[in-house]
């Protein structure tokens, strides 16, 4: 069963607060958020007669199709999120460099 989007992208967002909170920003690596990613389960329960996902915790009622579409949608906007982080950590590690050689 699929995990539910809207659930997964929720605990994500805490994951990450906590991630944040617990660890140094030096000591922060992708890989091990996305290993704190994998443990979350929120599957779906299949509702046989109209094929559809329906989530026990927010409700979520929805097709195959429809779970996958929210699911990119959401990690479309997590992208831009994550590519602006980068984009940050780019010019700190820059401007980090520029200051070390001055
Ligand atoms: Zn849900």
């Amino acid at each position: 069963m699929p995990n539910c989007p809207e659930c997964t992208a929720r605990e994500k967002k805490k994951i990450i607060v906590k991630y944040e909170e617990e660890t140094t920003e030096e000591d922060r690596g992708r890989d091990d958020l996305y290993k704190l990613f994998d443990t979350i389960e929120i599957p779906m329960k299949m509702d046989s007669a109209t094929k559809h996902f329906i989530c026990k915790r927010c409700g979520l009622y929805a097709t195959r199709e429809q779970v996958s579409d929210i699911r990119y949608k959401l990690s479309q906007k997590e992208k831009t999120r994550e590519d602006k982080h980068d984009d940050y950590l780019e010019w700190w590690s820059k401007s980090k460099k520029e200051k070390a050689e001055n």
